[in-house]
């Protein structure tokens, strides 16, 4: 008698931001990772009171010393010991492009040898006026390369590398700011729209969340650290469920889950009405909005329909609208919206009494948009035959 064929088991899906990233292996917990509990902590293990701890978090992080021996209040044997104990590791400023409007971008090398890059952008931008302090906001990478894979993005066409620790994280701002000489008072935002997903990396960048808003270091307020994601519902729901936590912001990027799942593979698991309740529970506080970035690339989502289907998404939460034109770089594909659609795709969604803005893309000059400084230093280095080939909608 013939057997009846069993149903196969669906295929497990395996999608490369379901496995955690690697980390970076050739830096053991030195003090350039820690934050300051294990400072005292480490202060104590080597002899010396607790308070000790805090004030070497203050040097690395008030002060931002670079160096064991500008550490002057503390004695030559302690500094002797805390160089033991790790080096203060700061990634290293590579190549800095300056843009006409004041914006800078920077590739910082790892300690091994990895590139990620960030940018410096303050404001206002050059030649406006500023009465006050100008603020400044840092764009900071969470990870070398990304596994989410958005096809109109150079840093999705890398793929994955690893993780960055907390201290790498924390490190590009350390670099950053020495790099541009930054006084203290002026306000400091920082926005993890830099190379990698943030929320495929939550630990570490939690980790450095909690070094960077340390009163007793950086001090930097919560309310001015913006965390990116390409829509990982699991990891929008581990970051709202910590008591302090960054601001979220969502990169929408496409009203339909046809066209978004074409453009971002994590819409195929987390399509548009799991984000929208995901955000429709996440745990705002009083006045706090999610900015909803939305990347428009012309003929693909730039036209009314989708202003009007943006306008419905937005409107079921507390958020406000960011329209980022595409940014082009060479083999993506795509193009940026022209300026009239830009207007009238602002237009639809003011009237619809939403909040938005357009990210006029500071840098545009120096390839400011995620991933495309470093991967054109890497396409330069492979010479031409070297680039990988975008993928374009099917
Ligand atoms: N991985 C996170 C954060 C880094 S990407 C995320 O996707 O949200 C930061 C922003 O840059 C995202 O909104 C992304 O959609 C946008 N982006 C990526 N490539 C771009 C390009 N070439 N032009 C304009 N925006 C781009
Ligand atoms: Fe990764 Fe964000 Fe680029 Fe998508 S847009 S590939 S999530 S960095």
């Amino acid at each position: 008698m013939a057997i009846p064929s069993q149903p196969r088991p669906p295929a497990p899906v395996d999608n490369p931001w379901d496995r955690a990233a690697p980390e970076l292996s050739i830096l053991s917990a030195g003090p350039s990772e820690m934050d300051r509990k294990g400072l005292r902590a480490l202060l104590e293990h080597l002899g010396e009171p607790a308070f000790r701890g805090d004030q070497v978090f203050e040097g690395l992080y008030r002060h931002r010393w670079t160096s064991w021996d500008q550490f002057t209040q503390l004695s030559k044997g302690l500094r002797t010991k805390l160089e033991a104990a790790g080096p203060i590791f700061i990634p290293e400023i590579t190549e800095s492009v300056a843009s006409e409007d004041g914006s800078t971008k920077h590739a910082f090398r790892l300690a091994d040898g990895k590139q990620v890059e960030g940018v410096h952008m303050p404001y206002p931008p050059r030649g406006v006026h500023a009465p006050a302090p100008g603020r400044v906001t840092l764009c900071l990478s969470s990870q070398v390369g990304c596994a989410m894979g958005c096809t109109f993005c150079a840093t999705g066409l890398m793929g994955i590398v690893r993780n960055l620790s907390a201290g790498e994280i924390v490190g590009q701002v350390v670099a950053m700011l020495n790099a541009h000489d930054h006084q203290e008072g002026g306000p400091v935002n920082l926005v993890f729209m830099g190379m990698g997903e943030p929320l495929h990396n939550l630990e570490n960048v939690m980790a450095a969340f909690r070094i960077l808003t340390d009163p007793g270091g950086m001090a930097l307020s919560p309310r001015r650290i913006t965390v990116s994601t390409s829509g990982l519902v699991n990891g929008i729901d581990r970051m709202g469920a910590y008591p302090k936590r960054p601001r979220l912001a969502l990169s929408l990027n496409a009203t339909t889950d046809e066209y978004r799942s074409r453009i971002m593979p994590v819409n195929r698991v987390w399509n548009l009405d799991s984000l929208s309740e995901a955000l429709a529970r996440f745990p705002l506080e009083k006045g706090e909005r999610v900015t909803l970035e939305y990347v428009l690339l012309q003929g693909v989502t730039d036209s009314l329909e989708d202003g009007r289907r943006l306008a419905r998404f937005a409107q079921r939460f507390p958020s406000k609208i960011n329209l980022i034109p595409f940014n082009p770089h060479e083999g993506s594909g795509f193009e940026p919206p022209t300026e009239e659609r830009i207007g009238a795709l602002c237009q639809l969604l003011a009237k619809a009494g939403l909040i938005v803005s357009v990210r006029r893309s500071r840098g545009q000059d120096v390839a400011a948009a995620c991933g495309q400084l470093v991967r054109g230093l890497q396409v330069a280095a492979k010479g031409p035959g070297g680039s990988h080939r975008a993928k374009r909608l099917p």
